[in-house]
């Protein structure tokens, strides 16, 4: 089947339907692969590996937002976070955005009066940035939460 779209054809996506009973062997089967781990494997978090997960997402809080680097890893890129595709910018900071965004068009006009076209293209270039992100800020303000409720099993089968 296909669906149409303009003058496109789009074929119709397959639908994923996951089977009682696959379900059931691959956690039989995952039972079974946990049962042959030596149990020395099965150890407790210690205080000192839990404060330092904890301290991880600590340290991932930025002025502006959370910072979605992978666990584990440092900052690669030196903390320019404004420029950077791993800040998620918290709705509340759009104000603060604003302002940096005020603020970059005033050093823009003043590089403009010196002539200074290395620092234009750099500001045009955290400018563009600023708005992806405050367009991207917005459009996460008017999402409303989803309620993915309590998951049930469902009544096994006679
Ligand atoms: S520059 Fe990027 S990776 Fe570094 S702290 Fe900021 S958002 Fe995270």
């Amino acid at each position: 089947m296909a669906e149409a779209f303009g003058q496109f054809q789009y074929p119709t996506p397959p639908l994923a339907v996951f089977a009682e009973d696959i379900v059931k062997h691959y956690q039989k089967f995952l039972n079974h692969r946990r049962a042959l781990r030596p149990e020395g494997e099965y150890v407790d978090v210690t205080p000192d590996e839990w404060a330092e997960f904890e301290e991880h997402f600590d340290k991932r809080k930025v002025e502006l937002g959370n910072c979605a680097r992978p666990y584990g890893s440092p900052c690669q890129h030196e903390h320019a976070c404004i420029r950077c595709p791993m800040l998620q910018v918290n709705p509340k900071m759009l104000p603060r955005l604003a302002e940096i965004e005020k603020d970059l068009i005033l050093r823009r006009k003043g590089a403009e009066e010196e002539q200074w076209l290395g620092e234009i293209d750099g500001i045009d270039m955290t400018l563009a940035f600023v708005r992806t992100k405050q367009a991207d800020a917005a459009r996460l303000a008017q999402r409303s939460p989803v309620a993915l409720g309590i998951p049930t099993t469902r009544p096994q089968r006679n």
